[in-house]
């Protein structure tokens, strides 16, 4: 097992209702066996205490697996994984979409293959809008003319002033993301109360997640559908939140990859919830591993590779909006480890 540390530069400062970054340090693991190599990529987050260097740790705690465990039984080497440490999902999401590539470009099939998906059924992906000025989030608006629907990021104590210099830029669907920034049960009413008359899809994550119970209280109250972001990370979270939100924000950042995603989606859609997938600001390594299962899903927002300039790897592209998957073996990506 190889890994590495990149450091991917933002095109603008990224700024969401926790703080500001302008450069992120992804990682990246290569395992090859056989002649054949699979490439993964974590994406640490310091809101679930994950950095670079947790991230390797647990890599490197976890490499005698490899040795353990024939890469085909990816079904006991992934729970071999899970169980290794608590948390550091990313670590984890990294080695099971090394391993997705690693099967599937010994197959010799694209990854939404195997799982039977038809590509031609991908969703739209929405464009995320960081915060800023009003003119900055403007000229960043007019970017991304090539996208249908807009994700908003509020949560950060201007959100009028946002919404509204949004509002002047463009009047198509919005998906707005308060990333918990709302700190009452009656603060998030009367936003989302205002923002129901500004053609908005879905709010995501209005409420810290530890606020379930007035998170429930809020939907009863409004006519938005409220999507769980930091409230989920794995299957097992999602039972008690069926009663306080409409649908689910799967990433695979979150997850510890792609078949733990494949888990949740099965019991999202037993409750009769919608889903999303989303993504941390990854390359184009774990947003092709995420797109090849959209065909799945409801809603995306994969777009974090088109937040950085240096991306390593070429996969998934956009068309109009539309998630365009490769058709090249495995992740189908191209670019150096
Ligand atoms: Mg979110």
């Amino acid at each position: 097992m190889q890994y590495k540390v990149r450091e991917l530069n933002l095109v603008h400062t990224w700024t969401i209702s926790r703080g500001s970054d302008d450069v992120k340090h992804n990682v990246f693991v290569r395992f090859e066996k056989d002649g054949v190599f699979g490439i993964g990529e974590a994406a640490p987050s310091v809101r679930y205490n994950e950095t670079p260097e947790s991230t390797i740790e647990t890599i490197q705690k976890a490499e005698p697996l490899f040795e353990k465990y024939d890469p085909w039984h990816f079904v006991d080497l992934g729970y071999a994984v899970k169980n290794l440490v608590p948390e550091q999902t990313a670590a984890k999401c990294a080695l099971d979409i090394a391993v997705f590539d690693w099967i599937t470009k010994k197959l010799q099939i694209p990854l939404h293959k195997y799982f039977g998906l038809d590509k031609t059924k991908t969703p739209f992906t929405t464009f995320s809008i960081g915060i800023d000025t009003p003119e900055k989030m403007q000229q960043k608006i007019r970017e991304a003319k090539e996208y249908p629907k807009l994700k908003i990021k509020v949560g950060t104590g201007n959100d009028e002033e946002i919404i509204k210099a949004v509002r002047e830029a463009t009047d198509k669907p919005l998906c707005v993301d308060a990333n918990e920034g709302w700190k009452t049960k009656q603060e998030a009413l009367e936003k989302i109360k205002w923002l129901e008359s500004m053609n908005v899809e879905f709010i995501e994550q209005p409420l810290p997640a530890a606020l379930l119970a007035e998170t429930r209280w809020l939907r009863e109250r409004i006519n938005i559908p409220i999507v769980a972001d930091e409230a989920v990370k794995n299957a097992a979270n999602i039972p008690p939140l069926a009663p306080a939100y409409d649908g689910i924000n799967i990433k695979l950042m979150k997850s510890g990859g792609i078949q733990e995603a494949l888990r949740m989606i099965g019991m999202a859609r037993s409750l009769g919830m919608k889903i999303m997938l989303g993504c941390m600001v990854e390359s184009s390594c774990a947003i092709t591993a995420a797109a090849h299962i959209s065909p799945l899903v409801d809603w995306a927002d994969l777009d974090g590779n088109l937040l950085i300039s240096n991306d390593p790897f070429k996969g998934v592209t956009v068309q109009k909006g539309k998630l365009i998957l490769p058709e090249a073996p495995g992740l189908g990506i191209e670019g150096e480890f």
